[in-house]
């Protein structure tokens, strides 16, 4: 088939968060970057509760923080839980990170299609080549290392761009990821979701009006996001084992699940449902939580959605976007631009990824257990970070998108850095033990992420120390002081480590 061939030096496939984020940064470096995504913008995507991560730290390198801060969207201080064995909702607040200064401790509830939009757009102003409506079909592949892909553009032809690196960002439908490793679901978090939109649910009292609420009934879990004064995000979260309701229609599972739910029932008292637009209808999603047994292989990076997810209850999605396309377009800028060793960079992005996929991971399996009360859970988050912090505290570090604060200062924008490095020495605890929390599951998802935490505890085992000017991995790097490439950790930052 004749296909028009272009030359880039990134392609991009999606332009969800993890998309527009590593092509923006990409750019900033001056790469000549084609973002292809199939869709028209703004257009509906589910993920609307974000954390202060991605606020504070992904949003100001992208240089949005003013425009995100005047969108207009409600400001979330924390979540509250109906949960575990304690009757009374429980609530956190970001402000009990010491990692996060106070003016900080939050972040905001979105409506996606106008996020993704401002972070699409953004991504043009910054030079890079976004075509919408435009499908990639295929990679393409020369000596074994991809090259470039095939795609049908907004008018049907078909067409080639050829890349020294493709960037997979194309979410849980990526058609492509395959060619990187395989898909490894869960054997643990088997759900699914129904959702839809409600007008006039009711809102908790300030400071609370902007939480997300998560209620725990017989069936599973709910999310009530408020996403404007009058508009909220309701969905529930049910076993596979449920799916059996569906058949007798979403509208009639979706009243039997609120039926179910005394606080989301009264939330919801004298709201309605919105039946047209955008938010008109009641969606269902499965193919629950996943990573990829690999991340990279020889020019293409998988990140975002179509690397791995992880059951939303903590929010954890667009941080986790949008972390990996940091991660991602830090390599590349270092391969193409210093030409450093591209397995090296990869291996840096591929194992600080998986660790913080595996926070969360790890975490949630305990999180799920609802027999337990909130104290529990919150020494479960300290175990999971290694902390010596209070349990409360070290808790919301965790549901911040704060794990990964540790190591990127570029993502901590606080005043206070000294006093961080301070705690990251106090963090370190060669005693630790992460593979007690993988006994629970024996199965090849958790074998993967044993690696993971293995690496850990023999960096420990040696003495090695993590922290901004120490590498987070044996022999592995730092990030440059722009947070936009990785360095090697120098000699002498080795030798202080020792
Ligand atoms: C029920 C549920 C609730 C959730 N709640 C939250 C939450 O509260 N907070 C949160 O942070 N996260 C949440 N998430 C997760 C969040 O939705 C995702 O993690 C996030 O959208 C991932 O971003 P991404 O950029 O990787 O992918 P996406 O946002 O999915 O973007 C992928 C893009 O790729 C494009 N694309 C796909 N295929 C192709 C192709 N062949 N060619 C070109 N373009 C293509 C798509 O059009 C799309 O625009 C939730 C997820 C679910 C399922």
């Amino acid at each position: 088939m004749q296909r028009n061939i272009e030359n880039f030096d990134v392609v991009v496939i999606g332009g969800g968060p993890a998309g527009s984020t590593s092509s923006t940064i990409l750019a900033m470096q001056n790469h000549r970057v084609l973002l292809l995504d199939r869709d028209t913008f703004p257009r509906y995507q589910i993920g609307e509760s974000l954390l202060p991560a991605t606020i504070h730290g992904i949003c100001k390198i992208l240089g949005l923080s003013e425009e995100i801060n005047k969108a207009g969207f409600v400001r979330k201080l924390g979540g509250t839980f109906r949960w575990g064995t304690n009757p009374t909702p429980w609530t956190f607040n970001f402000s009990t990170a010491s990692t996060i200064s106070a003016p900080k401790a939050y972040a905001y509830q979105v409506e996606r299609a106008k996020f993704d939009n401002l972070l699409l757009r953004n991504a043009i102003h910054n030079g890079v080549e976004v075509r919408e409506r435009h499908a990639v079909t295929s990679l393409v592949f020369e000596d074994g290392r991809v090259c470039g892909v095939d795609f049908v553009d907004a008018d049907g032809k078909p067409k080639r761009a050829l890349a020294k690196y493709v960037i997979d960002a194309s979410g849980h439908q990526s058609k492509v990821y395959h060619h990187v490793g395989e898909r490894i679901y869960s054997n643990f978090f088997q759900n699914l979701a129904l959702f839809g939109y409600f007008e006039n649910g009711e809102r908790f009292p300030p400071p609370r009006d902007g939480n997300i609420f998560c209620a725990a009934f017989s069936e599973g879990w709910f999310w009530y996001i408020p996403l404007s004064p009058t508009l909220t995000s309701v969905g529930a979260v049910v076993g596979k084992e449920h799916a059996e309701l569906l058949k007798g229609g979403y509208e009639q599972a979706m009243n039997h699940f609120i039926a179910s739910c005394p606080e989301i029932s009264r939330l919801l008292s004298n709201a309605t449902r919105v039946t047209e637009g955008m938010y008109g209808q009641l969606r269902v999603r499965k193919d629950w939580s996943y990573t990829n047994e690999k991340f990279w292989a020889p020019g293409v990076v998988l990140i975002g959605d179509a690397a791995c997810f992880i059951d939303p209850v903590f929010s954890s999605g667009v941080h986790l976007a949008t972390y990996s396309a940091l991660l991602t377009a830090r390599s590349i800028n270092s391969i193409l631009i210093d030409g450093m060793d591209e397995t090296l960079c990869f291996g840096e992005f591929e194992k600080r990824y998986r660790r913080e996929f595996r926070n969360f991971y790890e975490f949630l399996t305990a999180f799920y257990d609802m027999h337990q009360n909130e104290d529990s859970y919150f020494w479960r988050a300290r175990k999971v970070l290694h902390s010596e912090k209070s349990i409360e505290e070290a808790f919301v570090t965790l549901v911040a998108g704060g794990s990964s604060l540790y190591d990127e200062d570029q993502l901590v924008d606080t005043e206070n850095i000294e006093k961080i490095k301070q705690e990251l020495h106090e963090l370190e605890n060669p005693e630790a033990d992460a593979a007690p929390y993988f006994g629970a599951e024996k199965d090849a998802f958790l074998d993967v992420l044993v690696q993971e935490a293995t690496q850990i505890q023999t960096q420990a085992s040696v003495g090695a120390r993590r922290g901004d000017e120490q590498p987070l991995f044996e022999g592995g790097l730092i990030p440059s002081a722009d947070g936009l490439r990785w360095r090697a950790a120098s000699s002498a930052a080795l030798a202080a480590g020792d």
